[in-house]
């Protein structure tokens, strides 16, 4: 399922595809790289802005691409460290991409480190009983130039933020891909997207700074380990036990852990990094002493580090989160077996759990804007 565009996407081209497809043209191949110098690097947000481009090239790209395939409908900048980027696509889809900022001693938080959460499908067809994003199913996947484009909004608003110093192509350090959808379920979307992140003649964002988190789809967790750009793979575990996965995550069954952790070894063996078990705590479902016992172990032989994520309520759900004690109780057991393990209490600065649960939001923001919504364009 994806949806064809009248116009194509600028974001959604590579070097080699917009080359092609100018030279189809009679330009030059120069011109492309003019052009993807114009959009990621000068920031371009109109044709006539891209000057060194003759008027009859202007108006052709003005005929088959659209620059910015996702407008920014709503910039939510909380008090907190998590804004939130509403975007609408060509459809009239809504998706978040999330800024979250690390506070730093001594340093504000327009210079703190800064972890970006983009999505790439509007909704999710592996109906994670707990998860908001995958409550209404699966609308459809997300083009390339549709999961670039969240980034490049990023950019505008954080250029308007803090000016960027002239050397650096983007004012953050991280990117995670746990926002709405499976990842791995739009693979080729989602790699060509990355790599046009990742190019030099894109936004020039190193790989390894790029983590992918997935439920769990073995076939492509082996594909990924296999990819040319070394990614970082988180994968959410949240049951340490088949029992216990299988009743919150309906992939379980088709991807039991006696599938799914072999490939996840196989990952961290091909890069040689560590891989991120996220495992989210919900009360009196996954919390036990004996789930993280288990969770120890498959932690241990994996050489993993595990993210403890004290569940996000969702309006409309029954589950909740464990109380602090019980949370603590949980981790001391992975901590004293030497396992690399964090476990976040302030609420909602988790990464996972910021970007984890947009779906529902979005969709009834559209019709109500809240009070203290700031719109900017
Ligand atoms: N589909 C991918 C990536 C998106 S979900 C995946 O499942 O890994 C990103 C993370 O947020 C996952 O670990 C997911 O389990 C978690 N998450 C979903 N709902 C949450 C909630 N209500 N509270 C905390 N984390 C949640
Ligand atoms: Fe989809 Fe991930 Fe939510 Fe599961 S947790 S429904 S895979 S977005």
């Amino acid at each position: 399922m994806t949806f064809e565009p009248a116009k194509r996407p600028l974001t959604g081209e590579t070097l080699e595809s917009l080359t092609a497809s100018l030279g189809e043209r009679g330009e030059k191949p120069f011109r492309a790289r003019q052009v993807l110098d114009w959009l990621y690097k000068k920031r371009a947000r109109a044709w006539d802005d891209m000057t060194n481009l003759p008027k009859g090239l202007q108006a052709w790209l003005d005929a088959t691409y659209t620059l910015m395939p996702a407008a920014l409908v709503l910039n939510r900048q909380s008090a907190d460290v998590t804004d939130k980027l509403l975007l609408e696509l060509g459809d009239g889809s809504l998706i978040e991409t999330v800024i979250i900022r690390a506070p730093q001693d001594g340093v504000g938080l327009d210079h703190s480190r800064k972890t970006i959460c983009i999505s790439t499908q509007v909704g999710c067809a592996m109906g994670c009983v707990f998860c908001a994003s995958g409550l209404a199913g699966l609308k459809r996947d997300m083009g390339a130039g549709e999961i670039v484009a969240q980034l490049l909004q990023v950019c505008y608003a954080e250029d308007k933020r803090t000016p960027r110093a002239r050397a650096e192509l983007v004012s953050f350090d991280n990117i995670v891909v746990m926002g709405m959808g499976e990842p791995l379920a739009n693979y080729d979307a989602l790699i060509r997207a990355l790599t046009i992140v990742n190019a030099e003649w894109g936004l020039g964002f190193g790989a390894r700074r790029i983590t992918v988190s997935t439920s769990g789809l073995v076939p492509k967790i082996l594909r990924l380990a296999d990819e040319p750009l070394g990614f970082r793979l988180a994968v959410s575990l949240h049951g340490a036990t088949d029992e216990v996965r299988t009743r919150i995550m309906p992939v379980n069954k088709a991807y039991p852990l006696a599938k799914l952790l072999p490939a996840v070894k196989a990952f961290s063996e091909r890069h040689g990094r560590m891989v991120t078990l996220e495992f989210i705590l919900i009360a009196d479902v996954n919390d036990s002493v004996e789930q993280a016992r288990r969770l120890r172990d498959i932690a241990l032989d994996l050489h993993a580090h595990v993210n403890l994520i004290p569940y996000n309520t969702v309006e409309g759900l029954p589950w909740t989160r464990p109380d602090a004690e019980r949370q603590a109780a949980f981790a001391s057991v992975l901590d004293k077996a030497g396992v690399s393990v964090t476990l976040r209490r302030e609420k909602g600065h988790d990464i996972a759990a910021a970007c984890g649960q947009l779906r529902l939001k979005t969709e009834r923001e559209r019709a109500q804007p809240q009070p203290d919504d700031k719109n900017s364009s």
